[in-house]
């Protein structure tokens, strides 16, 4: 029986192991893809990490990780539309396909939706297998490394597509990898201006690297301060990506009546608003949750035509190097954290 490496959690408690497990065999409508580069998500950090999220979560053993690039070696009989060789990668997100929200094409907030390296074995590993139906083919001469970042980046292209950016003010709160993705995204679009904010000067400087016109650290400048002066009457749209309570409830402060805002940032704490506000200045508010499926993927696809996005990604470890990895990620000192096998 074949063997491979895979980084799992394999006690309830901090840390992860690699281990050496079975290759997994394929049901007829998976494929087993050879993983080239894997990336590393906020989500595999909390896993690390043990924190309340996961403690709830996670069944171990499990392999974990989502965000990958890999070739197809083996095709389950059933499936038809897809060849050994492609390079490909997946939609994170498993869907019950039953569901309301399933059968009027809002699978994306599935409500039995199951979770690549969450609730089933992840992509940590030199193999995995995978549903058809979630792989996403990429060019066959693109760089892995960027077909590894595509979940994070269709957050990015779901939070920023639903609001007009051209010609506009934006402001973009959190500068980790799916905030400075919406920069470029608002770059590419024409935004009059972007604004971003963050509290680590290393991503404000990538943030300057992709086009932000101002990098605010929040915890010296007054960002609605600054957009004020700025444009006079406050931003146009708002793309919250910092899950900072503070961040927010300060760009709210800076938009401009009838401003629309995307909420992708996942709030540890509980947020109180001042309703009246929005209520007053007719602001539009929009939740953000996962990739459409798979419509985010197509527009994302369309964007990475012409997009600059090279540089949030900062560094490259081996799979024995994950320890050395988490901590670089709990540091904050990065981009996007590839893994290779
Ligand atoms: P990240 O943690 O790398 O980035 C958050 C950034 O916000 C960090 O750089 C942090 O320094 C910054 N920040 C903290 N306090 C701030 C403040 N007061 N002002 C400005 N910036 C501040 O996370 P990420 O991977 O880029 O993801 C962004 C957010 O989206 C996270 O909250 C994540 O949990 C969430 N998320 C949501 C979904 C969804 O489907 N809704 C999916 C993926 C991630
Ligand atoms: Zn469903």
């Amino acid at each position: 029986m074949a063997v491979m490496k895979a980084i799992r959690k394999t006690v309830s408690g901090p840390g992860l192991e690699l281990c050496e497990v079975k290759v997994p065999k394929i049901q007829k409508d998976q494929v087993l893809i050879k993983i080239e580069v894997a990336a590393i998500c906020g989500t595999d950090l909390h896993i690390y990490n043990w924190d309340k999220w996961s403690a709830a979560r996670i069944k171990p053993a499990v392999t974990v990780g989502h965000e990958f690039a890999g070739r197809i070696v083996k095709l389950g009989e059933d499936v038809t539309h897809l060849e050994e060789g492609m390079l490909v990668t997946a939609e994170g997100h498993i869907i019950c396909g039953q569901c309301y929200y399933c059968r009027t094409g809002q699978g994306h907030i599935c409500d039995d939706v199951k979770i690549i390296g969450v609730d089933i074995n992840g992509i940590f590993a030199e193999y995995a297998a995978i549903d058809a139906e979630n792989v996403w083919v990429l060019p066959d001469d693109s760089d892995p490394a960027l077909g590894a970042i595509h979940d994070p980046l269709g957050n990015a292209v779901h939070a920023a597509n639903v609001h007009k950016l051209t010609g506009q003010n934006v402001i973009i709160t959190g500068c980790g990898p799916i905030g400075l993705f919406c920069i470029a995204l608002a770059k590419q679009a024409g935004a009059r201006r972007i604004f971003a904010s963050d509290i680590n000067d290393y991503r404000l400087e990538i943030a300057r690297k992709l086009g932000a016109d101002y990098a605010i650290n929040a915890q010296t400048e007054d960002l609605c301060k600054v957009v004020k002066e700025v444009t006079k009457i406050g931003a146009d749209v708002l793309l919250e990506m910092s899950g900072s309570h503070q961040a927010f409830v300060n760009a709210l402060k800076a938009l401009r009546k009838g401003a629309k805002a995307s909420l992708l940032g996942i709030f540890s704490e509980h947020v109180s608003l001042d309703l009246d506000a929005a209520i007053f200045n007719q602001l539009t508010l929009c939740g953000i949750n996962g990739r459409r499926m798979f419509d985010t993927w197509y527009e994302m696809q369309a964007a990475l035509e012409s997009l600059e996005i090279q540089p949030v990604i900062t560094h490259k470890f081996k799979f024995e190097e994950y320890e050395k990895a988490m901590a670089l990620m709990n540091s904050g000192q990065c981009g996007k954290v590839l893994l290779v096998p």
